[in-house]
C-alpha cells in the first residue's frame, strides 16, 4: 500500500496586496492554483476551482482527475459569467493524485496554466508539467532560449487557464509511486524568483514537507517576494514493494498532453505584442509584467471574423464601384442630352459624370421620350447608350421631315455623338 505524507504553505509575498493563490492537500489529492483577475477575482478563482475539484474528486482515477479538472473549469466560467464583478477571472491548476491503475496505486497529475510539479528522485529535481505559457510555447518551438524565456518581457501571458472557456484541455501523466520520492506543486511566485538548484537543495536539506514549504517561501521572499508564492511537497512514504531501479523522468507510465491547435505555430508573437486580453491580477508579475491570458482561440475567432467581414466589405465596395462606373445612362445637361457614366443621382459617394455630349437637344427628343431623358435613361453599356441616343435622333429627323415636309438634315446618325467627359 501506497503511503504518503505532506506539507504545504502559501504566502502573499511582499508586494501583492492579497493572496490570489489557493492550495489544496488532503488525503489523496493535492492542487496548487494560482488565480488572475482583479479586485480579488483570482482569489475566488483559485479557490472555487480547488473546492470544485475536491467535490468532483469521487473515485481515485486519471480520467476522474481530468474530468474534475474540466468540472472546476465550468464552476469558474459559471461565477464568472453571473457576476459582474468577477468577469475575467482565471486560474491555473496544477494537481496530483494518488489513484488506482489495473489495480495497483500510481500517482495521476493533470495540469493547466503554468503552476509546476517537479519530482526530487535520488536528489535530483526534475520538472514534470509544461507550462502553458506564451514563453514556454515559444522555446518548445525553438524560437527562443531558456535564458530569452526568463527575461522575456511577456513570460506572464498564459495560453490556458481555466474559467476563460467552456472547454478546457488538461494535460496529464501517470507515474508510479517509489518510497523516497518528493513531489513539489508550486505556483510560479516560486520558481521566478528562486532558481530550481536552491529549491532543489531546500528540499534535499529539510525532511519535514511542511518546515521544507516555509523555507521555500522564505527563500522566494528574500529573494523579492513580487508574486504570491504557494507550496505543496508530497513525499512517498511507501510504495507497496516498487521497483526503485528507475529514477526521475521514467516514473512516468504515460502521458496526455492535447495540444492547443492554434498554438502550433503563433509565428510573430515572439517578436510582435500579443495579443492579450485585460486579465490583470493585483499589483505586478516578477519581472514587472502583469499577469495575462493568451485569448488565442478568441484571437483567432476574432481574426477570421473581422477577415470574413474585410472580405465582404472588399465585395461590397467592388460592386459599388463598378455598378457606379459601368453603367451609362442617358440625360441632360442643361439643354443639352449627354450619356453619363454612372447612375442617376449618383450611387452613394460614386457621382455621375459626362462620357459623351451628343448633338441632341433636350428640346428635340421627342415628346413621348422627353421626360424619361430628363431623368435620365439607363442603359446597360456606352453602346447601347449611343443607340438609345441614335434613335431618339432618327425619331426627330423623321418628325422634322413629315411636319416641315423637308429634306433630310445633313448629318448622319452615325455621327450623332462626340466623345468628352468632365469632373
Ligand atoms: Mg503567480
Amino acid at each position: 500500500m501506497t503511503r504518503l505524507s505532506w506539507g504545504s504553505a502559501t504566502h502573499t509575498g511582499r508586494v501583492r496586496q492579497a493572496n490570489e493563490d489557493a492550495v489544496l492537500t488532503t488525503d489523496g489529492l493535492f492542487a496548487v492554483a494560482d488565480g488572475m483577475g482583479g479586485h480579488q477575482a483570482g482569489e475566488v478563482a483559485s479557490h472555487l476551482a480547488l473546492d470544485a475539484l475536491a467535490d468532483a474528486f469521487e473515485q481515485p482515477g486519471t480520467e476522474v482527475l481530468v474530468a474534475a479538472v474540466e468540472r472546476a473549469n465550468l464552476a469558474v466560467v459559471e461565477r464568472a459569467s453571473t457576476d459582474p464583478d468577477l468577469a475575467g477571472m482565471g486560474t491555473t491548476l496544477c494537481a496530483m493524485a494518488l489513484v488506482d491503475l489495473d489495480g495497483r496505486d500510481a500517482i495521476a497529475v493533470v495540469n493547466v496554466g503554468d503552476s509546476r510539479l517537479y519530482l526530487l528522485s535520488d536528489g535530483v529535481l526534475h520538472q514534470i508539467t509544461e507550462d502553458h505559457s506564451l514563453v514556454a510555447t515559444l522555446q518548445r518551438q525553438g524560437r527562443i532560449t531558456a535564458d530569452e524565456a526568463a527575461v522575456h518581457p511577456q513570460r506572464n501571458i498564459l495560453t490556458r487557464a481555466l474559467g476563460i472557456d467552456a472547454t478546457v484541455l488538461v494535460d496529464s501523466w501517470e507515474m508510479v509511486p517509489v518510497v523516497g520520492d518528493r513531489y513539489l506543486l508550486c505556483s510560479d511566485g516560486l520558481f521566478n524568483e528562486v532558481d530550481e538548484s536552491r529549491i532543489a537543495a531546500a528540499l534535499r536539506r529539510l525532511a519535514d514537507p511542511t518546515e521544507a514549504s516555509q523555507e521555500l517561501i522564505r527563500l522566494a521572499n528574500e529573494a523579492a517576494g513580487r508574486d504570491n508564492i504557494s507550496c505543496v511537497i508530497v513525499d512517498v512514504l511507501d510504495d507497496d514493494g516498487r521497483d526503485p531501479a528507475t529514477a526521475g523522468d521514467s516514473r512516468i507510465t504515460s502521458h496526455r498532453a492535447p495540444a492547443d491547435p492554434e498554438l502550433l505555430d503563433i509565428g510573430a508573437a515572439a517578436g510582435a505584442p500579443a495579443p492579450v486580453s485585460a486579465r490583470v491580477s493585483s499589483g505586478s508579475a516578477p519581472g514587472g509584467g502583469h499577469r495575462s491570458m493568451f485569448t488565442s482561440v478568441l484571437t483567432w475567432r476574432v481574426i477570421l471574423f473581422l477577415g470574413s467581414l474585410l472580405v465582404l466589405a472588399a465585395f461590397v465596395v467592388g460592386f459599388v464601384w463598378w455598378t457606379g462606373t459601368h453603367t451609362y445612362y442617358v440625360g441632360v445637361d442643361g439643354p443639352q442630352v449627354v450619356i453619363y457614366q454612372g447612375k442617376p443621382g449618383g450611387l452613394l459617394w460614386i457621382d455621375p459624370k459626362v462620357a459623351e455630349t451628343t448633338e441632341l437637344q433636350l428640346a428635340d427628343v421627342p415628346a413621348a421620350s422627353r421626360a424619361a431623358v430628363s431623368a435620365g435613361v439607363e442603359e446597360p453599356t456606352l453602346s447601347a447608350a449611343r443607340t438609345y441616343v441614335r434613335n431618339l435622333l432618327d425619331q426627330h429627323d423623321q418628325q422634322t421631315t413629315t411636319t416641315a415636309s423637308a429634306p433630310p438634315g445633313p448629318a448622319g446618325p452615325s455621327a450623332s455623338t462626340t466623345s468628352t467627359t468632365r469632373g
